[in-house]
C-alpha cells in the first residue's frame, strides 16, 4: 500500500488533550497501512468519548471510517454542537448516571448534591471502573486519559479543572443537566433517593438542638444517614447557588 498523509485539524477545547506539537490544533500523520479514524484521533492524544463530530474531506463519518487516502480531518468536541449534522454527532448528552473516578470526590458529592445519580468508590481500580459503566449504564468520568480512551468507553467525559465546583459546572454543561437539577435528593454519602420522615422517625438520633430547632427531616432508607436543613444545609444550598448562577 502506498502511504499517505492524513492532516487532523482539532477544534474547539480538544487541544487541550494535543501533545504540544507546537501549541498548534492541526496534526499531520503519516500512514502507511489502513487505519481507523479512532485510531489516528487517539494516537493524537484525543480521547474518543471526547469526540462529537468528525468530518473526512467534509463527509461526516463514524469512529469505524477507514482510512486508505490522503485525507483532512475535522475533529469537534461537544461544546461546539449546534444543529448542524445532528444525526451524524456520535455522544450521548442527557445521562444522568455516572461513575466516577477515585481521584475525583469532590466532583461525585457535588453531583449527588444535584440529585445525579453517581456511583464512587474511593479505592476501585480501573477494571471496577469499567465493570460498574458497563453494568450499570454509566458515563465515565476521570481524569484518567487512558482509561477514558478504552475501547469499551462509549461515554465519559475528562473534567479540564482540578477543581471540584469548576468540574461540577462542565459535567452539567457537557451533558446538558441543567434542567435536571434537583438537590437534596439523593444521600451523599450512598448514592440512595432520600426519603421524607417524621420527626418522631428520627428524634432518638438528634442532638437536642437539633431536635428544639428543626422539624423537616430526610433520611436514606440505605446508610441511615439523616438530613435537615441546619447550617450545614446553608452552605450547600449556597454552593448549589454558586454552581447553578454560572451554568
Ligand atoms: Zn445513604
Amino acid at each position: 500500500m502506498k502511504p499517505f498523509k492524513v492532516r487532523l485539524r482539532f477544534h474547539g477545547d480538544l487541544n487541550v488533550f494535543l501533545r504540544s506539537e507546537a501549541g498548534d490544533a492541526v496534526i499531520e500523520r503519516p500512514l502507511a497501512e489502513k487505519t481507523s479514524i479512532k485510531d489516528v484521533i487517539e494516537s493524537c492524544g484525543v480521547p474518543h468519548p471526547e469526540v462529537d463530530l468528525i468530518l473526512v474531506n467534509d463527509h461526516a463519518v463514524d469512529f469505524d471510517y477507514t482510512l486508505v487516502n490522503n485525507a483532512n480531518v475535522e475533529v469537534f468536541p461537544v461544546e461546539t454542537r449546534d444543529t448542524a449534522l445532528a444525526e451524524k454527532r456520535l455522544q450521548l448528552i442527557g445521562t444522568t448516571r455516572f461513575v466516577v473516578d477515585g481521584h475525583l470526590g469532590g466532583l461525585a458529592r457535588n453531583l449527588r448534591l444535584l440529585g445525579f445519580d453517581v456511583a464512587y468508590l474511593k479505592n476501585a481500580d480501573d477494571l471496577q471502573l469499567l465493570e460498574i459503566m458497563i453494568r450499570e449504564n454509566r458515563a465515565l468520568l476521570t481524569r484518567d486519559r487512558r482509561l477514558l480512551m478504552h475501547g469499551i468507553v462509549q461515554h465519559g467525559y475528562y473534567p479540564r479543572s482540578q477543581n471540584a465546583d469548576e468540574q461540577t459546572i462542565e459535567v452539567v454543561r457537557r451533558f446538558d443537566l441543567s434542567k435536571l437539577i434537583a438537590p437534596f435528593t439523593r444521600c451523599l454519602r450512598c448514592n440512595s433517593l432520600l426519603e421524607e420522615a417524621t420527626k418522631a422517625q428520627v428524634i432518638d438520633r438528634l442532638e437536642p438542638l437539633t431536635k428544639i430547632y428543626y422539624n423537616q427531616f430526610r433520611r436514606c432508607p440505605d446508610c441511615k444517614q439523616i438530613y435537615w436543613s441546619g447550617s450545614h444545609f446553608a452552605k450547600l444550598q449556597k454552593r448549589i447557588e454558586e454552581i447553578r448562577s454560572r451554568i
